[in-house]
């Protein structure tokens, strides 16, 4: 399962590996492999800082909308406050793809719609695959 972690708030890098360190310690669940750093401009020309982006792969047991839960709790202990789409935030933790599984439920679309619009996680997944 390919995940993409995103920061704009804060000490970036260290919002990225408390995320990889969270993400590691979840139930049956191991981190597999994690690309390169990326910095980014931010999305839809919005008047913020940048981004610290990476993707990383991990195995796990979780079934999708238990880990999109335990992603959403990773981001709440970086400290992140729910604001508009694209607010500038600590921590953005989204799953990109789990397996070969799809998911179209209120509140989880998998694989993630933004995918082919974002070269960075296209680089990134691209970068981790090759390691696999
Ligand atoms: P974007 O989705 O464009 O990257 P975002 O990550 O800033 O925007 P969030 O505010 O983090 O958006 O999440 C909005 C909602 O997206 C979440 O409440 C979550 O339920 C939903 N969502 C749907 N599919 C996914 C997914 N594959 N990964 C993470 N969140 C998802
Ligand atoms: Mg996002
Ligand atoms: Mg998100």
């Amino acid at each position: 399962m390919a995940l993409a972690l995103g920061s704009n708030l804060g000490d970036r890098a260290r919002h990225l590996a408390r995320a990889r360190a969270a993400l590691a310690a979840l139930p049956g669940t191991r981190l597999v492999g994690a690309s390169a750093v990326e910095e980014t401009a931010p999305l839809g020309g919005l008047d913020q800082p940048a981004y610290l982006n990476q993707v990383v792969l991990v195995d796990t047991d979780l079934e999708p909308r238990a880990l999109l839960e335990e992603c959403q709790a990773i981001e709440r202990a970086a400290g992140r406050v729910r604001g508009e789409r694209w607010a500038s935030r600590s921590l953005d933790l989204d799953i990109i793809q789990y397996g070969r599984r799809r998911v179209a439920e209120p509140g989880l679309t998998i694989p993630h719609p933004e995918l082919p619009n974002r070269d960075f996680w296209q680089r990134g997944l691209a970068e981790v695959q090759a390691h696999e």
